[in-house]
């Protein structure tokens, strides 16, 4: 498939056949004290322990087998603020495939010395002044490396959709779908695996309040870029949705919401607390929305959420969830 070309569920099908032989199939939580407190029934995706301790290594594994031969053999270059970045290593890592990786300076510790452990060169730059697309085209060009973007890719969304379709096969039925919200990656694989698994479930994408460009650009009926956001939720730091995501995402999704960082530290507490839970501040986006009410109407129903990841120093997690 030419990499401009909007991924449909048969993708997603595919996807997961190549996701069956090198990722895990996470478990669906539950909790009795979860659903009292959100007031309906809560079905966790628990891709905080898929391997790299978040759902992107789906997309990565799914985009590196899809390289013809030569492209395997060259090597490959991403970008990104850390989870993508680890799945793209190990990906690589898996297949026998050289990896670069361009990451920001203010990156995580742990997702840096992760990315790193997977045997990825790693290209620092400055978020906030520097663009990491083109630092990433240039090394393509120089080294004969195939870019693999952290979303805007049809083998990327038809992998992250593997982790909503295996929901729907565990659990049956969902009136009510909840993903956290970057560039659209997960979010527009979850409308195609929704879209054919459960035609009848509303589906809501969850941004962090601070940066609400996929809100602002489904009330547009464009792409609107907005600046870097300044928020706990660094893997939603994103400007912009993708020219494949957002096609998908506007005809597909019921609606797009937010979620505070203050919502996201109380979520992540209540996911420590009552379900025992190391989750990263992106990764409690979709629960966050659920329990503020920001996703309507879900009194009653089931509800199924992705925790995205789990990916924090203990240090900064004890700082955020200890706090009173
Ligand atoms: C990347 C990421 C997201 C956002 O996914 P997109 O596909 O960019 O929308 C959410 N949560 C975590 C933990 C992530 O790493």
């Amino acid at each position: 498939m030419p990499t401009d070309s909007l991924p449909t569920f048969p993708d997603v099908e595919a996807a997961a056949a190549v996701v069956a032989q090198h990722a895990h199939r996470t478990p669906v939580l539950r909790s009795r004290r979860l659903d009292a407190l959100a007031g309906c029934q809560i079905h966790l995706k628990a891709e905080h322990l898929q391997r790299v301790g978040a759902f992107k290594f789906r997309g990565a594994i799914t985009a590196l087998s899809a390289l013809d031969a030569g492209q395997q053999r060259a090597g490959v270059v991403a970008f990104s603020s850390g989870n993508h970045a680890q799945a793209i290593a190990l990906a690589a890592r898996e297949l026998g495939i050289r990896a670069v990786i361009v990451m920001p300076h203010d990156a995580p510790a742990q997702k840096v010395a992760a990315t790193q452990g997977y045997g990825a060169e790693v290209v620092r730059y400055d978020r906030y002044t520097q663009d990491r697309e083109q630092i990433a085209t240039t090394l393509a060009a120089e080294r004969g490396l195939s870019v693999i973007p952290p979303y805007d890719h049809p083998q990327v969304i038809a992998g992250q959709g593997t982790a909503v379709m295996e929901l729907l096969e565990d659990v049956g039925e969902l009136d009510v779908i909840v993903t956290p919200l970057g560039g659209g990656g997960l979010l527009s694989g979850s409308i195609l695996a929704a879209g054919a698994l459960a035609p009848q479930a509303r589906v809501y994408g969850v941004e962090p309040a601070a940066g609400d460009d996929g809100v602002r650009s489904l009330r547009a009926g464009r792409i609107v870029t907005i600046e870097t956001p300044r928020t706990l939720a660094d893997g939603a730091q994103t400007t912009h949705l993708g020219h494949l995501t957002f096609p998908i995402i506007r005809d597909g999704v019921t609606d797009l919401v937010t979620a505070t960082d203050d919502e996201l530290v109380q979520t992540m507490r209540v996911l420590a607390s009552d379900l025992k839970q190391v989750i990263e501040p992106t990764g409690a986006l979709a629960l966050a929305a659920v329990l503020s009410g920001a996703v309507p109407d879900t009194a009653g129903t089931r509800v199924g959420v992705v925790l995205t990841g789990g990916n924090i120093d203990l240090s900064r997690f004890a700082e955020l969830v200890g706090a009173p």
